[in-house]
């Protein structure tokens, strides 16, 4: 459907950007940092997406600290976080993509440590899916650590965010391959304006895991009883307007669920990203009967699954851990010490005692972890064939805790189709000019499957690259 054209502009912009989370702000970093004037509009009341509620993990082959070689965790490169990230996604991402993703990974982490102040933890851990220690933990515990770092850099350099300024539409004459994007219809509070941007219009609106409507049409195995960890912005009006102007998309049906979100509210807060982060160093998920269900390094799909496949009366499961696991798996003892407080993990002197608050057969918890504990000694897991490493910490030593867990939509990994450019690609193969395109708003990075924390270095990554490539088109 292609409308009728405004016949003035209210506000006119070199480049116009469609989100303020990370990719939004990354991308209005660079451009504004080009010389460009930018505007980013975002509808909610409130700066940042998904980004600034996320849990702070990033996945990166290195950093400026190189944590990894200094806590002698083993081997790692780009090429092996490509690797995985394939292997991870069933090899349906676009290799290129992922090349992409990967080799700015690192430089993108020290860039918003450099110039935006973002802080991490001393310590890198591995998680599901990835076969090196390369997730570092944000100082906040959450993805604000960088939005906010991605912020000021943006601000410094000119950028100006526009809040309560929800995009209605995509203004393009025609689909006609050489048929610009002209701008962007807004809404804010009861005026609706017309926005022209002279050189780019970039979308980094996020996925659609919110719009039950939407993702069902995708994937109906979603239906409305599962519960999602997503702001309420993350609806996914901006891919269909992109559609409306010609725009591809691809891989629309791979939504992830969050194996580990809180079983009730479903929302992903900071002891739901210990059951992540705790693999790589012993962590161990136990159902109601006292016993393991999955391989603890197994992927987002395979954890999610397994306990759904455990049946709706076995929910919740549980991950358990003990205090010497804290510090290294990006946790703090503060954050243990709030989650005690709210009732999210639970602290037991022995496992026995674990198993008692939990409501769990003592003697089958019992057997569960020394067998674990057994198999961390001998380096080998014959339960679940989990590679065991000789980081990995056995539950001997108390106090131990424990957190509960069950799986929440989370995220989308189709979207529109974009080009190593970050240009938004149309349905015939061509580039739409002036429309680009990065984080959760695009699809083909991550396949079947996201590995966890792929995504922040997946939307600072291709921002750059969008708000570097906007900058330079031809007012
Ligand atoms: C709770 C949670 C925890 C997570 N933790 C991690 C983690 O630790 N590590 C990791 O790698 N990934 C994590 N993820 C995934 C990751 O946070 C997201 O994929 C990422 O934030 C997406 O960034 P983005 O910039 O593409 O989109 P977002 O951050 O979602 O920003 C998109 C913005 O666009 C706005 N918008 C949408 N439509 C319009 C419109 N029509 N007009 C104007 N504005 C619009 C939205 O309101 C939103 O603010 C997590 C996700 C969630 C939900």
């Amino acid at each position: 459907m292609i409308k009728k054209l405004p016949a003035k502009w209210d506000e006119t912009w070199d480049v116009v950007i469609v989100g303020s989370g990370f990719a939004g702000l990354a991308a209005a970093a660079e451009a504004a940092g080009k010389g460009a004037k930018v505007v980013v509009l975002e509808k909610m009341p409130t700066y940042g997406g998904n980004s600034i509620i996320n849990g702070g993990v990033y996945a990166a082959w290195d950093s400026k600290y190189h944590y990894r070689q200094k806590l002698n965790l083993g081997d790692d490169s780009p090429r092996q976080h490509v690797e995985d990230t394939l292997k991870g996604g069933d090899f349906y991402n676009i290799p290129e993509l992922v090349q992409i993703m990967a080799d700015g990974a690192a430089d993108a982490l020290n860039w918003m440590i450099d110039e935006g102040g973002a802080r991490v933890r001393e310590t890198v851990t591995r998680a599901g899916g990835h076969t090196a220690y390369r997730t570092h933990s944000a100082v906040a515990g959450v993805g604000r650590e960088y939005t906010e770092a991605l912020r000021k850099i943006a601000e410094k350099r000119g950028a100006k965010t526009a809040l309560n300024s929800e995009v209605t539409w995509i203004w393009r004459k025609d689909a006609d391959p050489k048929s610009p994007v002209l701008g962007v219809q807004v809404k804010r509070g009861r005026r609706t304006l017309n926005i022209k941007a002279a050189k780019a219009l970039i979308l980094a609106s996020g996925g659609f895991s919110r719009d039950i409507k939407m993702r069902m049409a995708h994937n109906p195995r979603l239906v409305p009883a599962f519960g999602c960890t997503n702001q309420p912005g993350a609806t996914g009006e901006m891919i269909r307007f992109a559609q409306a102007i010609g725009a591809d998309t691809l891989q629309m049906n791979f939504i992830q669920l969050y194996p580990f979100a809180e079983p009730e509210t479903s929302i992903l807060d900071t002891p739901a990203v210990y059951p992540f982060n705790g693999p790589g160093y012993g962590i161990v998920y136990v159902n109601k009967l006292g016993k393991r269900f999955v391989n603890e390094l197994e992927r987002r799909d395979v954890c999610a699954f397994a306990q759904i496949n455990l049946g709706a009366n076995m929910k919740p499961t549980w991950s358990i851990f003990n205090r010497a696991m804290v510090l290294k798996m990006g946790g703090s003892y503060e954050e243990v010490d709030a989650g005690l407080k709210k009732g999210r993990f639970i602290q037991a002197d022995s496992i026995r005692e674990m198993a008692g608050k939990l409501g769990i057969p003592a003697d089958a918890l019992v057997k569960t972890i020394e067998d674990h504990n057994r198999y961390i000694e001998q380096g080998k897991d014959p339960d679940f064939n989990k590679s065991i490493t000789k980081v990995m910490i056995p539950l001997v030593e108390g106090p131990f805790y424990s957190v509960a867990q069950w799986p929440a939509v989370h995220h989308c990994m189709g979207g529109v189709r974009i080009s190593p450019t970050a240009q938004v690609i149309d349905v015939f193969g061509a580039v739409i000019p002036k429309l680009y395109a990065a984080g959760e708003v695009a699809g083909g990075v991550h396949g079947s499957n996201r590995l966890g924390s792929n995504a922040i270095p997946d939307a600072v990554s291709f921002g750059r690259v969008a708000g570097t490539n906007a900058a330079r088109e031809r007012a």
